[in-house]
This record gives structure tokens, sequence and C-alpha cells, in this order.
């Protein structure tokens, strides 16, 4: 027998990747060297200090019976002290922090949390799947924030029209941003918290790639700019930052009354994460943290390889700020699919294209720099070897 599903799940988005791996594994079958850029799997290991914490946590038979279901004291104390040591924000473990099972659970239950049938959510475009689906689950309405080059890949709030702002209650930011790998200013971020306070909107700042920032820069925390905690919340990931994507941890911060719905909806859905889990995820945030460094040296290493092997050759592209990703434009007369389509065929290179993540997107594709430099300038020779690139001038 075939059951009838939910009609909230039939409003979920369509899962516009699951192509492109499709076709990935097909070149692969085939015998081809594909090297796959397309995904966004963080390809280090979590460092050793992390996974001995785990492993000493798991004999605690403490850990064995339930959590307390929102969260150990242990690791709301220790985001607190990451946050001041990271950003000088002082936050109260009990009201202003969620212990989440990664950020892609909070992500789309924030929509669930304060969308009503039929309500607007801004959600930038090009942006990160995940915020439709929470919004579709809702009933709730998108409208797309596009993000320009010309602007820095930064929304422009005064570009919206009255009636969308008006019925928004909820906009999604992602800076370091994933995919443009643009960074924001702490500017942006002073407009924003006086453009969303001004119109009442809730800010739901996405920082999944709040480590990695290059050049010397420091991403900037929403949580930082004056007003911020009145006008919403920050949302952190330990997969990218300690590589602990499989372990599905992270966490909101910021504004109490946001917070303590989070916490009320997980009451209903789960019980808290595994207690060895949020220990490890504590030393993660308390321990050494030159492994974050390393890390994000080893990002800039590789941007800079397939950046520079590209810019050798004479296509003209700009180096991502922040993110473990490269933005970059396709050639006249192509699509983002059917230059992605290209590449695979003949430079056995894989790519996501830009539309996956939205109209806006339309015109680039996704790289990500999750695999070693020698291959990534490989990737970028069969690359240019195509022919097809606009010349630096
Ligand atoms: N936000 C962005 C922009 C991402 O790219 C990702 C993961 O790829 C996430 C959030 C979610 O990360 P996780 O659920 O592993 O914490």
């Amino acid at each position: 027998m075939q059951f009838q599903t939910a009609d909230a799940l039939k409003r979920l988005p369509e899962q516009f990747f699951a192509r492109l791996v499709g076709k990935v594994t097909a070149a692969v079958r085939a015998g081809h060297d594909v090297i796959n850029l397309g995904q966004g799997n963080p390809d280090q290991p979590t460092p050793p200090h992390i996974v001995e914490a785990l492993k000493r946590a798991a004999d605690n038979p403490e850990f064995h019976r339930y959590s307390p279901f929102r969260g150990h004291a242990f690791l709301k104390n220790a985001v607190c002290e990451f946050y001041r040591r990271e950003y000088g924000v002082t936050l109260d473990p009990e009201r202003e922090v969620a212990v989440l099972f990664g950020g892609k659970t909070g992500l789309v239950e924030i929509a669930q949390c304060f969308l009503n049938p039929g309500d607007t959510a801004l959600v930038p475009d090009p942006g990160y799947p995940d915020y439709w689906s929470g919004i579709a689950m809702a009933g709730g309405r998108m409208e797309m924030m596009p993000l320009r080059e010309e602007n820095e890949f930064l929304p422009d709030y005064r570009s919206i029209p009255e009636t969308v702002r008006k019925s928004a209650k909820l906009m999604f930011l992602n800076y370091p941003n994933n995919p443009t790998g643009a960074v924001a200013s702490r500017d942006f971020f002073r407009d924003t918290v006086e453009w969303a306070s001004e119109h009442g909107i809730l800010v739901v700042h996405d920082f999944a790639y709040g480590a990695i920032g290059f050049d010397g820069k420091k991403p900037v925390s929403f949580l930082e700019i004056p007003g911020a905690k009145e006008t919403g919340i920050e949302i952190y990931t330990l997969s990218k930052t300690f590589n602990m994507a499989g372990w599905r941890v992270g966490f909101a911060v910021g504004n109490p009354s946001v917070i303590e719905v989070i916490n009320l909806i997980q009451d209903h859905y789960y019980v808290s994460l595994f207690g060895a889990v949020q220990a490890a995820a504590a030393e993660a945030l308390l321990g050494p943290q030159d492994c974050v460094r390393d890390l994000v040296n080893l990002y800039e290493r590789r941007r800079n390889a397939f950046i520079g092997t590209l810019r050798a050759s004479g296509w003209d592209v700009k180096p991502p700020a922040g993110s473990f990703f490269c933005w970059l434009p396709v050639p006249e007369g192509h699509s983002s699919e059917s230059f992605a389509d290209l590449l695979l065929e003949k430079a056995r290179v894989a790519v996501a294209p830009g539309i996956g993540f939205g109209n806006a997107g339309e015109g680039f594709v996704r790289v990500g720099l999750l695999t070693d430099e020698s291959r990534l300038a490989e990737a970028a020779q069969r690359m240019t070897r195509l022919g097809l690139f606009e010349k630096i001038r």
C-alpha cells in the first residue's frame, strides 16, 4: 500500500544536488578520474585531542543515561567562554545558549518556531538550501534577497519592496558565505541591526564558516554588534571549525526569548545529544586552538593553489575572503548547469551549478576546496585547458 504523506512534506524543495551526485557517480563508475569539488564535506579528520575526549567520556556511565533535555551545563558554559574569548561577547549559559544537533537542525527548526502559514521569511539568494526546507515545512513564504557581485554579495535592504519588508518576520544571513565565499563587515552588520530592529524582523545569522577567514582577517560575529542580541541569534556549528561534521553538534546563541523557543521545540523533538559528544564538544571549544589556525592556513593554501593556477592561465577570477568555497563566473554562452556538465564531461571536474542555490546563483559555479593542493591545481589546469575563459584585462 502507498500511504499519503502530510501536506507539509509535499512542500519540501526538490533536492537539486541529488542530480549532481548521480552524474558524478555515473562518471566514476565509467572509470573516469573525477576530481569532485561539488560538495561541502570537510575532508580532514577531527583533531586527536577531541577524539580522545570522546573516548574518555564514552567510558563515563553518567553519559550512558539520558542527557539533560537542554544540554549539559558544562557545554553551555564552554560555549559562553568560547564566545567571550573569540568575540568578546558575553552570554548567559542558561538563557542565551541552545545546544543543537548541528547547525542544520537549528536552521530548520527556527522557521517552525516563528512562522505561521503564509508568513514571510527573507532568504539570501544564492543561499544554503536548508533555509528553504524549514520555511516550506512551516508553510511560510520565501522572499529572496539577491546577493549581487556588485554589492559584494551582501543583500541590499533598501531595494526590498515595502510590502515585502512589512510582511517579513524572519531573515536568514550567512557570512562567511556559502556559496559565494564573501564575508560581512562590521558596518554591514551594524546596518542589519538597525534595519531589522526598525522593522521588527528576527535575524538568524548562520555562522557555520565563522572560523574560516583568509588573509589574516577574522570573520565578525553578528553578536559583536551592539543591539544584535535584541535583534536576533547566531547559529554556530563545530562541523567546519573542528572538522566534526559527522558528530552533529552546534549551538544557537543570542536573544533569550528566541533561545527559549528553540529549547521548547527541542524539548518535544529530542532529548539532547549523547553526553560524551557534548564533553568532546566542550574540549573542542576550550582546548588547544592551533588545530583551527592550521586548518584555516590549509584552506588558504588550497585557495591560493586553485585560484593561482586559474589566474596564471588567464582566467579572471576573484579569490574568496572566507569559507572553503570559490564562486566562479561561468563563460559566455553557458548556464551554470551546462557549464558544470561540460566540466564533468570534458575536464572530469565536478562543481556545483549556482542555480542550485537560487536563481541569483545562475551564472556561477561553486568549487569546494576540500581536496589537497595538488589535486586542486590539477583541477584548475584541466579546467583552463578547455580554453573557454575570460582573459584578465
Ligand atoms: N550552514 C551552512 C551555510 C552550511 O554550508 C552548512 C553545512 O554545509 C550548515 C549550515 C550546516 O552544518 P551542520 O549541520 O553540519 O552544522
